[in-house]
C-alpha cells in the first residue's frame, strides 16, 4: 500500500461519490515508498494548494494529488486511469490527469475539477547525471531551473545551460511543455530548442526514451506540447562553459520603429555582440517610450563594447545608455529580488490576467500603433515586454504554434498585469486582453501560454499543424486523459 497519505480521507470527505471512488481505487495502487498521495481532509485544506495557481483567476479542486517519487509511479497511475476510462462510456465519469510543474500557469492549464488527479512533479527533481565531456546534464523534469543552475555553476569549470527564462523558479518539464523563452533565445533558440533527449510517459502509460533520432515524433510532439502527449520525466539539457560576469546595457527610445529595428540589428548581428536581447514598453510615460535591454557575458572587461561604439551604431536617446555589471548568476536570477518584494507586500498573490502573444516582425509597428499605443496604462498595471526571436532557431516539428515572417523574426509581446482582486478589475483586464489578442491575430499573430481557449481558436492557432497534432493525440493519448484544461482536443 502507499506510504504517505498526507491527509486520510473517508468517503464523506471526498467532494462527491465519484471522487470518493477515485480516491478509494488510488489507495489500492502500490506506489513506491517515496511517493505521496494527497486526498481532501474534512475541511478540504489538503488540496487547497492545488486548486489555484499563479493566475489566481479561478479555483478548481481535484479529487486527489499524486506526488510521484519515481517515474514508475506515473506509469502505474496512467495504467490505472487508462484501464478505468476504457471501460466507461460516460464522459462525465472519466478520470483526467494534469501535471503541475511549479504552478506558474495563469489560467486553468494545471488545474482539474473533482474528476481529476494532479501529478505534482516537485519530488521528481533530482539531478541524475552530468557529462562534463559531452557537456550535458540529465535531470528529473520537476526540477526548477534555479536548482539546476546552482549545481552546474559549482562544477570546475562552471557550466550552464544556454537558454533561459526570465524567472528561474519554473520547472524544466513546465517550460519544455510550453516554450521557455527569454533574451538568450535570439542566439540559442528557446529552451524547447535546447534539449537532447527525454524520457516520457505517454497517455497510454508507456515509458519511452525519445530524442531527435529515437522516437522523434514523440520527442517533437512533447516539446511545446502543453502536456497533451505525455508526461516528461527526464530531460537531457546541453551545457556550455559559464561566463563569470554579465554587463546589462539599457537605453531608451522614443519611437517603436527605431526601437524594434535596433533590436533586430542586435539579434541578427553576425558578430554576436550580445548574448541576450530583450526590451519593454514604458507605459508610465506619456506618450509611451521603449527600453532596450542588451546583455554581454564576459570574463574580461576588455571584450565589452564601449558606450561610444554602441551610441554610434544605435538610435537610442542620447545620454540614456546605462551599463550595469553583475555576476552571471545574479543576472540570470535578477527577478528573484522583485518576486521577494512582491511577496512581502502581498501583491504576488493578486490575480494575474496575463497576456502573451507572438507577432510577425513585419507587422509589429502596425500592431503597436493600432492596438497598444492608445492602451490605458492603469489597466496594464505591470511590465510590458516586447522583444524579437528568430524562428529559424525553433524546430517546426515541435508542437509550438508561432507565426511566420519573411525575415524569420517574430516578436514576443507580453502584458504581465496584476489586477486587484475584484471581479470588475479582472474582467476589465480580460476584455483588454481580448481586444489585443483579436488585433494580433488579425495581423498574423498567435497566442502563447494558452491564450486561445476554444477548440475553433486552437484550430486557427495551430493552422496546418492541427491535423498532425490530432494524429499524435490519437497515438499517444487516445483516451484524452492528459491536461484537458488546455482545451485543445477536449
Ligand atoms: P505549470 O504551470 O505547473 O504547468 C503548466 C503546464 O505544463 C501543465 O498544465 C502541463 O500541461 C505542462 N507540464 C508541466 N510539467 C510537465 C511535465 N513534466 N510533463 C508534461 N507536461 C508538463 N515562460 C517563459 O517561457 N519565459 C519566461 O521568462 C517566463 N517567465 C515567467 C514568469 C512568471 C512569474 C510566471 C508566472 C510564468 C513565466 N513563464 C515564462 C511561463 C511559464 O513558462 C509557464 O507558466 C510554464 O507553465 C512553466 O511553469 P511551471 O513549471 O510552473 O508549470
Amino acid at each position: 500500500s502507499f506510504q504517505h497519505v498526507l491527509s486520510e480521507s473517508s468517503d464523506s470527505d471526498c467532494l462527491n461519490s465519484f471522487s470518493s471512488l477515485v480516491c478509494k481505487k488510488l489507495a489500492n495502487i502500490h506506489f513506491s515508498r517515496t511517493s505521496s498521495l494527497i486526498f481532501n481532509n474534512a475541511s478540504f485544506t489538503a488540496l487547497s494548494n492545488y486548486s489555484d495557481n499563479f493566475g489566481h483567476l479561478l479555483k478548481l479542486a481535484p479529487a486527489a494529488v499524486l506526488k510521484p517519487g519515481e517515474a514508475k509511479d506515473i506509469v502505474k497511475l496512467i495504467h490505472f486511469v487508462y484501464n478505468f476510462n476504457s471501460k466507461i462510456k460516460n464522459r462525465k465519469t472519466k478520470i483526467y490527469l494534469a501535471c503541475r510543474g511549479n504552478g506558474h500557469s495563469t489560467n486553468d492549464q494545471d488545474l482539474l475539477n473533482k474528476t481529476g488527479i494532479i501529478l505534482d512533479m516537485s519530488e521528481l527533481s533530482s539531478i541524475l547525471h552530468i557529462n562534463t565531456n559531452k557537456l550535458w546534464i540529465d535531470v528529473e523534469a520537476g526540477i526548477l531551473w534555479l536548482k539546476l543552475l546552482k549545481k552546474t555553476l559549482k562544477l570546475n569549470p562552471p557550466l550552464s545551460p544556454r537558454s533561459w527564462t526570465d524567472l528561474l523558479t519554473l520547472s524544466v518539464g513546465g517550460t519544455l511543455s510550453n516554450v521557455g523563452v527569454s533574451g538568450q533565445a535570439g542566439r540559442f533558440g528557446p529552451q524547447i530548442s535546447n534539449v537532447l533527449e527525454m524520457d516520457v510517459v505517454t497517455g497510454r502509460g508507456r515509458f519511452i526514451t525519445c530524442s531527435p533520432k529515437l522516437n522523434s515524433k514523440l520527442f517533437y510532439a512533447v516539446l511545446g506540447g502543453l502536456g497533451q502527449f505525455g508526461i516528461i520525466v527526464r530531460a537531457r539539457i546541453p551545457l556550455r562553459t559559464a561566463p563569470l560576469k554579465a554587463r546589462t546595457y539599457t537605453a531608451v527610445y522614443n519611437n517603436i520603429q527605431s526601437f524594434t529595428s535596433d533590436q533586430k540589428m542586435f539579434l541578427n548581428d553576425p558578430k554576436k555582440l550580445f548574448d541576450y536581447v530583450e526590451g519593454s514598453i514604458n507605459v508610465s510615460s506619456n506618450p509611451f517610450t521603449f527600453t532596450i535591454e542588451l546583455v554581454k557575458y564576459y570574463n574580461n572587461s576588455s571584450t565589452l563594447p564601449t558606450d561610444s561604439y554602441l551610441a554610434s551604431i544605435s538610435h537610442f536617446k542620447a545620454g540614456s545608455l546605462i551599463g550595469v555589471d553583475s555576476t552571471y548568476f545574479d543576472f540570470l536570477n535578477r527577478l528573484q529580488a522583485t518576486v521577494d518584494y512582491l511577496i512581502s507586500i502581498g501583491t504576488w498573490n493578486f490575480p494575474h490576467p496575463w497576456l502573451n502573444l507572438w507577432l510577425p516582425a513585419s507587422n509589429i509597428t502596425e500592431f503597436y500603433n493600432s492596438a497598444v499605443s492608445s492602451s490605458n496604462a492603469t489597466l496594464i498595471n505591470g511590465p510590458v515586454l516586447l522583444y524579437p526571436i528568430r524562428t529559424n532557431l525553433i524546430n517546426s516539428q515541435t508542437s509550438l504554434a508561432f507565426p511566420s515572417d519573411p525575415s524569420n523574426v517574430i516578436f514576443l509581446f507580453a502584458i504581465l498585469r496584476t489586477a486587484s482582486p475584484e471581479p470588475t478589475a479582472i474582467s476589465a483586464a480580460e476584455v483588454d486582453n481580448l481586444r489585443l489578442k483579436t488585433a494580433a491575430i488579425a495581423l498574423g499573430g498567435k497566442g502563447l501560454f494558452n491564450v486561445a481557449y476554444t477548440k475553433t481558436e486552437w484550430i486557427q492557432q495551430y493552422g496546418s499543424k492541427y491535423a498532425r497534432l490530432s494524429k499524435y493525440k490519437k497515438m499517444y493519448d487516445p483516451l484524452h486523459i492528459l491536461s484537458p484544461n488546455q482545451h485543445i482536443f477536449n
